[in-house]
């Protein structure tokens, strides 16, 4: 989902509501209380922040045979789902996840939105949601009645026989349909464009809740702000659509003769071969006839996505189409895709879009883990940004540093969520966060620093992580405040990374550990504190201070020098330097000296020296007379008082 662009914006507005949080008291005993773990490990979460050697999750597969009806906007499909149940307990029912109901008038969602509206309001009295024709378990290659209930986003089908332990099967079959809003609480909806609407669909298709070993069956209900919690799996699915359509979706595409022309099968496999974007269908191309198959009024579009969570999927018949191929660790490639309306594709927009799809995952493939998807698609759409397995929606209004911003965000998030499978419903942080992190990373390198000017500054950054009505990153998505979001999911854990990697543990020490984790999470589902175990593990750094004061509290940075003296009052003797710990987050020291005799030194003292309480004196070898002292000289902490950090000497 999104980052917010208009950051600044917001600085402002809570510089003017709201003061920052000042006045903490720090207290060591605190900080670095020994018990931080609510849960020993066991052998399913190893206490080392990995699976356990009897770590298991459920997986769900999927076949689904759908159909866009462009007239009166809807899809209508059949689902047959394979759910496997790995755990240890027999289970007499299972729980789906009926999002598309968020869009009927009387969803919870719709009654817990605000007057005001907002990002995920439902608008212009849209009454959508799912049409359940039917339910059926499949047995014996026969289908039979199964006992089942609707309640606003959640379906529960009771099981006549419990499902079996460690791999017990059953097989649902469930016809739905629904109408696609115009607006889709910004995850799925219409664009209207010169040559036709851009269909973008997502939630589409009803999909197994994850039972783990966390909290049993998760079924908070989607209520817009909230993201998803998805099992993994194999998804083979096809859309029928009018043939002047283009449909793009996750994964890979299996019958390419069936739904291209022979032209467009040629330049596709030229795609593969190229370093450069190659044209698909050109904007003059888009309302030739020649650019469809003839002899047909409808084609049925094939896909297979292989161990994901989810597929979502797009369809137009105003698509310009282009691709290049990306390149992947150990030789591997895969394909970046963008298709876009002819009003997008300018040189200043979307005819770019390609290039930024594939250098996004060609970093974070060599940062992370290597992207395993055979395709990548980029599409413009009504949607601000947000992102599925292989395929994203951003905005088509997005240009230049938005849209590369918004197309390495959604891009990123193959790796968090996608890849590694947390809980988006509880902590967005993992994903949204984690993923915010990389992006910065992404920024810098992109073309020389190109959009580097994305990155915002630590100290810019300050008052809008740490004003007096921001909460703390630990809460769950429908509990943040909306104006908030955009601070605790993204920015305030995507800094916390950057702090751990520049300031704490180091970049190739922590790059190291990032990697290791998303290795070992790959395809499962980690909890907060596996990522907090894993991270200590690997690094081999006791970090409950910083979870602690940084993810569970709003614990604030605020150092400061106190003063120096001499030893013995000789300058040349070496100089005895105080600093304070006013915030209640202790963090490491970077200390600049500078003497009369123009040296200059930095110094770096580990967190521990915050152990002993708020004061802390350090001996300094000065050769003259200390002149100043500036604590983070490089404003590299969000330092919620810098007016303390620079003493000097009186003249
Ligand atoms: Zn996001």
């Amino acid at each position: 989902m999104k980052r917010n662009l208009f950051f600044s914006t917001l600085v402002l507005l809570t510089l003017l509501v709201s003061g920052i949080a000042l006045g903490q008291q720090y207290n060591q005993h605190e900080a670095f209380a020994p018990v931080f773990y609510p849960m020993y490990g066991d052998k399913v979460r190893a206490a080392d922040g990995t699976p356990g050697p009897e770590y298991w999750q459920n997986r769900a597969d999927y076949a689904i045979d759908a159909s866009l009806n462009d007239q009166d906007h809807t899809v209508k499909g059949v689902v047959t789902i394979t759910y496997t149940n790995n755990s240890p307990q027999a289970l007499p029912f299972v729980w789906l996840q009926l999002d598309q109901n968020i869009y009927k008038t009387e969803s919870r969602g719709n009654a817990a939105t605000a007057v005001s509206g907002g990002r995920w309001a439902n608008r212009d009295a849209f009454n959508g949601g799912y049409t359940i024709s039917s339910v059926k378990i499949l047995e014996k290659g026969k289908e039979a009645d199964v006992a089942y209930s609707i309640d606003d986003t959640r379906m529960q089908v009771k099981l006549a026989q419990k499902l079996k332990a460690q791999g017990g099967v059953i097989r649902l079959k469930i016809a739905f349909e629904f109408k696609i809003p115009k607006y889709g609480t910004d995850r799925l909806g219409q664009l209207d464009t010169k040559n036709g609407i851009i269909y973008e669909v997502a939630q589409w298709y009803p999909r197994m809740c994850v039972y783990d070993n966390l909290n049993g069956w998760n079924t908070l209900p989607y209520l817009g702000q909230g993201e998803f919690y998805l099992e993994y799996g194999d998804i083979t699915y096809s859309i029928d659509a009018p043939v002047n359509h283009i449909v793009v979706g996750s994964g890979e595409l299996l019958n390419p003769k069936d739904v291209l022309t022979a032209e467009q099968q040629k330049r596709w496999a030229d795609a593969t071969q190229s370093e450069k974007t190659v044209i698909l269908r050109s904007a003059a191309e888009v309302t030739s006839a020649n650019s469809r198959p003839a002899g047909k009024a409808r084609l049925t579009w094939k896909f297979k996505c292989t161990n994901t969570r989810d597929v979502a999927w797009a369809s137009s018949k105003s698509f310009v189409w282009d691709a290049a191929r990306i390149n992947l660790p150990g030789g591997k490639k895969s394909l970046a895709m963008s298709v876009y309306p002819v009003e997008a594709a300018t040189d200043s927009a979307w005819n770019r879009s390609t290039e930024y799809v594939k250098h996004s995952i060609e970093f974070y493939s060599n940062y992370l883990y290597p992207y395993t998807y055979p395709t990548a698609v980029n599409v413009a759409g009504i949607v601000g940004g947000m992102e599925y397995p292989g395929i994203v929606f951003c905005s088509a209004r997005a240009k230049k540093a938005s849209l590369w911003g918004v197309t390495s965000h959604e891009f990123g998030h193959n790796w968090f969520p996608m890849i590694v499978g947390s809980n988006e419903r509880k902590f967005p942080w993992m994903d949204e966060g984690f993923n915010t992190y990389i992006n910065t990373l992404a920024d810098e390198r992109f073309n020389n620093g190109e959009y580097a000017s994305n990155i915002a500054p630590t100290q810019a950054l300050t008052h809008y992580l740490f004003h007096d009505s921001t909460e703390s990153i630990y809460n769950i998505p429908d509990v943040t405040q909306q104006r908030n979001l955009g601070a605790v999911a993204y920015r305030k854990p995507g800094l916390g990374l950057t702090l751990l990697r520049n300031e704490i543990i180091g970049a190739q020490r922590f790059d190291s550990a990032m990697r290791y984790y998303t290795h070992a999470w790959a395809f499962k589902h980690p909890s907060p504190y596996d990522f907090f175990h894993c991270i200590e593990n690997y690094t081999g750094e006791t970090l409950d201070w910083f979870w602690r004061g940084w993810f569970m509290n709003q614990w604030t940075i605020d150092q400061a020098v106190v003063g120096v003296s001499y030893i013995n009052n000789d300058p040349k003797q070496g100089s005895v330097i105080t600093i304070r710990n006013n915030g209640q987050l202790p963090m490491p020291v970077t200390v600049e000296i500078t003497q009369d005799n123009n040296k200059k030194e930095t110094v770096k003292l580990p967190v521990e020296v915050w152990q002993h309480g708020t004061t802390w004196k350090f001996r300094h070898n000065s050769t003259g007379t200390v002149t100043a002292v500036n604590i983070d000289p490089r404003q590299k902490l969000p330092d919620v008082n810098r007016s303390n950090n620079q003493w000097n000497a009186a003249k």
